[in-house]
């Protein structure tokens, strides 16, 4: 027998087996609306053309060697990453009151966060909108925070509650860390405006809540930079010291490489420099130094400006298909005069829709359609094409009449 015997058989994860079970379907017309990854029209993944040029790049660079990176990463990557989350002009970046470090994409940043929060802020409470990426709370709970939820999202009306998330902010102890999406909130593709964000921004201020800024999707979901990271800049205009996770999976498409930053926001220089010793020391025990390749793709991108630029045109066209693909799905429903109101789809952002179809529908789209998606409801508009968005609608039609 086994020292480890005992030990009970962990859940498979919701997504990874939805994909694993879409995989297995012989259908010629199955749809994966499940992953959470950019497809093009053809359904492909897509190499960015900015990011294939970079690799050429690099590649044919004999100055370029595999060393290992400083623990806390590329410094001019580093140095890229804040200005392209903060604004390049963002006083705080000048005011040296800023601590980035080089992560293991948008999860390591997560995590990373939350051990230094772990071992240097005195609340354990964090909140977590409800609901919410389903990364977040195994990453929370992993580090030892009491783990609980505000009110985000209201079926009845599929968009923001915010009354009811204001007065879970009001209700939770003073100085919660409370993760917010920056934008694209994933699942339900619904953002607050900016009248709500200062709203929201009043309650924290007046609360002593740690903003926690999550941004997996930066130009991604409107195909402007700058709108994406508004939530974040109004933040620290309103000089909250806050944390923000960047990822460049979805912007970059460069999943599979983890390239992505922490950055730390403080109130004076001599603290940052504090805080950036002990995220290094941190790093160091958990990682070492970050992965090289997919850091040094983003970091020629942003410091050229013709490739920056270039880069800005791709993901007007990923955000682009998206949109259209909401307006296609939007029209065809309303066309077929599929009971209830589809608004909700032309008005969320980013990747994902939080449809309002429930479980038992999900199901029956898997088993009847072939379509995959989440049991919550969620399909990933990156799934659907201008082959398959007629015949989703259709599907959609059938299971809630
Ligand atoms: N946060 C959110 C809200 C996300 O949706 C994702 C990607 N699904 C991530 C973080 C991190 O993803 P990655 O580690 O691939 O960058």
């Amino acid at each position: 027998s086994s020292i480890f015997q005992d030990i009970e058989l962990a859940p498979p994860d919701a997504i990874f087996s939805l994909t694993a079970r879409y995989k297995d379907d012989r259908s010629p017309q199955k749809v994966n609306l499940g992953v959470g990854a950019y497809r093009d029209d053809s359904g492909k993944p897509w190499v960015l053309p900015v990011v294939r040029k970079a690799e050429k790049i690099i590649s044919s660079d004999p100055t370029l060697d595999h060393e290992y990176l400083p623990i806390l990463g590329l410094k001019s990557f580093r140095d890229a990453s804040a200005k392209l989350i903060l604004g390049s002009n963002n006083r705080v970046i000048k005011e040296k009151r800023v601590v980035t470090a080089q992560t293991i994409s948008g999860t390591g940043a997560n995590h990373l966060g939350a051990i230094f929060l772990s071992k240097f802020y005195q609340q354990k409470v964090f909140l977590v909108s409800k609901p919410t990426w389903a990364n977040h709370k195994p990453i929370f709970d992993t580090v030892g925070f009491d783990v609980r939820e505000y009110i985000y999202y209201n079926p009845k009306t599929l968009g923001l509650d915010i009354d009811g998330l204001l007065n879970s902010l009001k209700s939770a102890p003073n100085g919660s860390i409370v993760l917010l999406h920056a934008c694209a909130h994933n699942p339900t593709g619904v953002d607050p405006n900016h009248e709500q964000w200062k709203a929201i921004a009043d309650v924290m201020e007046a609360k002593g809540h740690f903003p926690f800024f999550d941004c997996a999707y930066q130009g991604f979901a409107s195909g402007d930079i700058d709108r994406d990271a508004w939530s974040i800049r109004y933040f620290v205009d309103r000089g909250f010291e806050l944390l923000v996770c960047q990822s460049y999976a979805k912007n970059f498409g460069l999943y599979g490489q983890r390239a992505g930053c922490l950055t730390i926001v403080l109130r004076n220089s001599e603290t940052a420099t504090k805080v950036e010793s002990q995220v290094a020391k941190l790093q160091r025990a958990e990682i070492s130094n970050p992965p090289l390749h997919g850091a040094r793709i983003v970091n020629l991108i942003l410091n050229d400006p013709m490739l920056y630029a270039e880069w800005i045109d791709n993901l007007q066209i990923m955000s682009s298909r998206i949109k259209e693909m909401r307006k296609r799905l939007f029209e065809k429903l309303v066309e077929l005069g599929t009971p209830g109101n589809w608004n909700h789809i032309v008005d969320q952002i980013g990747m994902f829709s939080y449809t309002g179809l429930n479980a038992s529908q999900a199901q029956v789209l898997q088993e009847k359609y072939h379509v995959y998606l989440t049991s919550n409801g969620r399909v990933s508009m990156a799934g659907l094409t201008t082959s398959n968005v007629e015949y989703f609608a259709k599907a959609i039609d059938d299971v809630v009449r």
